[in-house]
């Protein structure tokens, strides 16, 4: 599961959880993405929003979160992020074989003909994109049968809300893990109005 998570909220973890019953996932691994190249805002620092993530996900066993974005230098290209996590799976379990999932925002899967080799990516894993109520499905324009796109009520939470929230003194409780909440007072992130 790719995003920038900044910070990690309880609509990413519902998501999550609803893809990996619907498809029968026995690991999700969350990969927070390196510096964001493709944004106007600069984003968190890498290893905040890897703590945040690792906080957010300790308790549930069917998950794990993985530096390899963090750690590789240059942009974040899903296709690097695949291969990087398929290597490790093949060292780590000569001779198994693993069916893949890519699961992200519906919003970022629909520039996906934009991106780094999208054909590679679409060779090396089936394409979920979650989106929250209300919103268009957009049909990303890849060919039938590589996307699926789902609808996901609690995504009417979002990053770009709590940092607004955190910002104006407002209270981010129930809308992210309470030590996700706890790791953003004490590291005073987003007190600067920044979306
Ligand atoms: P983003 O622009 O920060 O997010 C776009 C929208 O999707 C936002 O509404 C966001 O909501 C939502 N979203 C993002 N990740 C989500 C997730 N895991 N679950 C549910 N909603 C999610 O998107 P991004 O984080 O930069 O990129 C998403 C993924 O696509 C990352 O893994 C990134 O590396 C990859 N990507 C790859 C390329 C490339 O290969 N060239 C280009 C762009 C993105 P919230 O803000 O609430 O999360």
């Amino acid at each position: 599961m790719g995003g920038t998570f900044d910070p990690i909220h309880h609509g990413h973890l519902v998501a999550a959880s609803e893809v990996a019953h619907r498809f029968g996932l026995g690991r999700v691994i969350f990969t927070p993405t390196g510096q964001p190249w493709h944004k106007q805002r600069t984003a968190t620092a890498g290893e905040d929003r890897y703590l945040m993530t690792v906080i957010a996900t300790a308790a549930d066993t069917r998950f794990e979160v993985s530096r390899v974005d963090i750690d590789r230098e240059g942009p974040t290209y899903t296709v690097d992020t695949l291969r990087d996590l398929q290597g490790a799976f093949e060292t780590a379990h000569p001779g198994e074989s693993a069916e893949w999932f890519f699961i992200t925002g519906a919003d970022a899967l629909s520039e996906i003909v934009g991106w780094h080799d999208p054909d590679g990516i679409v060779d090396r894993a089936h394409l979920v994109g979650v989106t929250r109520p209300g919103h268009h499905l957009a049909d990303p324009g890849l060919p039938d049968g590589v996307v699926t796109l789902i609808e996901i009520p609690a995504l009417a939470i979002s990053s770009s809300d709590i940092r607004t929230r955190v910002a104006a003194g407002e209270p981010v409780d129930y809308l992210v893990p309470e030590g996700v909440a706890r790791w953003i007072r004490k590291r005073r992130l987003y007190a600067k109005a920044e979306r």
